[in-house]
């Protein structure tokens, strides 16, 4: 068996130049030509995983069927490759620390000075190499999280130089860096892209593909100053230009033959032809809209949009396959009040609650289910917004006038959403929630059974509270019925009101399995109904 190849993927000039969106790009160009791919991130921060992380931080924690908490970049990774990634896909430096520190203890280093050179690059490498070892992977591709030049990006930009000095043959470094367009000069720029490829030649790293992001096209000249003076192949430097939507940079890069030019650097013949014509109409049909819904994504972190990527790229993906656009109109759950919530939802056919955490914003969004289940405007709860969903209905339907989740008030007479048994003795915050895929079986009749056509579905969840079983048939002799249960545990997962239209609450999150091959049918139908009720 062939041993699988590595492109590393660095960052240089500035962040967020979309290190993620150019590896997704890259890895669907490959599958396309019949290559077996998957991407990897490393994360330079001390967190263990993101899971800990507030969302202003870093945006949405993306969670894999193996219940990993990771960084959202792997959201795009799946929505892009249309396979699930796992825990060995995303490494933080917190992880690489505690797992030599765990071995340090264990006396696996017994006698020697642990240090940073080489038991933490020794540790990165052998993960690095865990997919690639795998047998499963032809190509690996890393992205290395952080900008070159950054001190906590060190220990990564050593060890890919290590491992293309081991392994000459089988490495690539595409090196995505900014050309800034400076309007009073009006030109193009290169030098900020010359000193970050000089210092990751400091650092013993030579890039051998530059992928420039640029708001204006770059001509051949430039092009070429750029490949002189950053050591690379004229064909090797290639145009990122902005993008109306991130779903059309692999068009964009096949233009620009980015997967070509990685192919020939890997010493790769380019096998099979590149065919991204599903994606072409996916882009066309997200373009080409005959019509539109208004949703309101009712959250407490809407200032960061990141923080539910999942979700607006789900509506993104249910827009291109209904052809119907979804203009989602972001709102702070604690600007919605008794008085302001009917002006503030008013024109919205559709109204999802999304998740979260603690008691911030939680009134705002009990007003919102209120709003749409009373106005019988079509409705999604998501994680949070499913078990708000049935607090909402236990005090205003049930009358159970203090009803809450022992998360916001655990001396609430009716406890209607409770902490989970096994989550009772955990004190230790990072890792510890219900996580990942779970089976859950559905009732027929259901809107969730018509949706997913399915007596049986996987979903992937993470929460520590759940419904409090004690109170089912009193939610469902009023109204509120059970339509998706846990085969092993008997926890509900979905709640729905047959008598509104389309009323689901869902205690899993559909978002993280939402890809542009496989738009999620929750989101499709949910989108379906926003339309059935505009008219
Ligand atoms: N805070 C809730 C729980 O832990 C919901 C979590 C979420 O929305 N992801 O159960």
């Amino acid at each position: 068996m062939a041993s699988a190849k590595y492109v590393f993927v660095t960052g240089g000039v500035t962040s967020s130049l979309g290190k993620g969106i150019i590896s997704a790009s890259l890895a669907t160009l490959l599958q396309s030509r019949g290559y077996r791919v998957t991407i990897q991130k490393f994360d330079p921060y001390l967190n263990v995983d993101p899971g800990t992380l507030n969302p202003y931080e870093h945006g949405e924690c993306f969670v894999t069927e193996d219940g990993a908490e990771t960084d959202l970049d792997l959201g795009h990774y799946e929505r892009f490759m249309n396979h699930s990634t796992s825990q060995a896909n995303n490494v933080t430096t917190g992880r690489v620390y505690q797992s030599v520190i765990q071995k340090e203890r264990r006396g696996d280093f017994l006698g020697k000075t642990v240090q940073v050179i080489p038991h933490i690059t020794n540790e990165i490498k052998e993960r690095m190499q865990i997919l690639g070892n795998s047998g499963d992977y032809d190509v690996i591709i890393t992205e290395i999280g952080g900008t070159v030049g950054d001190i906590e990006s060190l220990p990564y930009v050593e060890t890919v130089r290590q491992m293309c000095w081991e392994k000459p043959n089988d490495c690539a470094v595409v090196h995505l860096t900014l050309v800034p367009y400076l309007s009073a000069a009006g030109e193009l720029k290169t030098k900020p892209t010359q000193h970050s490829v000089k210092q990751l030649q400091e650092s013993g790293v030579f890039p051998d593909v530059l992928v420039c992001r640029t708001e204006h096209e770059i001509s051949q000249a430039i092009r070429r100053k750029l490949a002189l003076f950053c050591n690379v192949q004229p064909d090797a430097v290639i145009q990122s230009i902005d993008a109306e939507t991130i779903y059309d940079v692999p068009r964009l890069m096949k233009d620009e033959q980015l997967d070509k030019v990685v192919l020939s650097k890997l010493g790769l013949k380019p096998q099979g032809e590149v065919d991204i014509s599903h994606w072409k109409e996916f882009v066309f049909n997200l373009n080409n809209p005959k019509k539109s819904v208004e949703i309101a994504l009712v959250g407490k972190y809407v200032e960061l949009k990141d923080s539910y990527k999942s979700i607006s790229e789900a509506f993104i993906h249910a827009s291109s396959t209904t052809l119907c656009k979804v203009n989602l109109h972001w709102i702070h759950s604690e600007k919605l009040t008794d008085t302001t919530t009917s002006t503030l939802l008013k024109g919205m056919n559709a109204v999802l609650v999304a998740p979260g955490f603690g008691s911030r914003g939680i009134d705002g969004k009990l007003h919102a289910v209120c709003y749409a289940r009373e106005n019988k405007i079509p409705f999604l709860g998501i994680c949070l917004g499913m078990q708000v969903s049935v607090i909402e209905f236990a005090r205003n339907v049930l009358n159970f006038d203090d009803a809450d989740s022992t998360e916001m008030n655990n001396l609430s007479s009716f406890p209607v959403i409770d902490i989970m048994e096994e989550q009772k003795r955990i004190t230790n915050l990072g890792g510890t929630m219900r996580l990942g895929s779970c089976a859950c079986d559905l009732k027929k009749g259901s809107i969730a059974h018509a949706v997913y056509g399915n007596d049986s579905i996987n979903e992937r969840h993470r929460h520590r509270y759940e419904f409090n079983s004690k109170y089912l048939t009193d939610f469902e002799s009023s109204g509120m019925t059970a339509t998706g249960i846990n085969p092993k545990t008997g926890l509900v997962e979905i709640v729905e009101i047959p008598s509104h239209p389309w009323f689901v609450g869902v205690q899993f999150h559909p978002e993280y399995k939402s890809t542009v091959a496989k738009p999620h049918p929750l989101f499709v139908s949910f989108v379906k109904a926003a339309l059935k009720n505009k008219h």
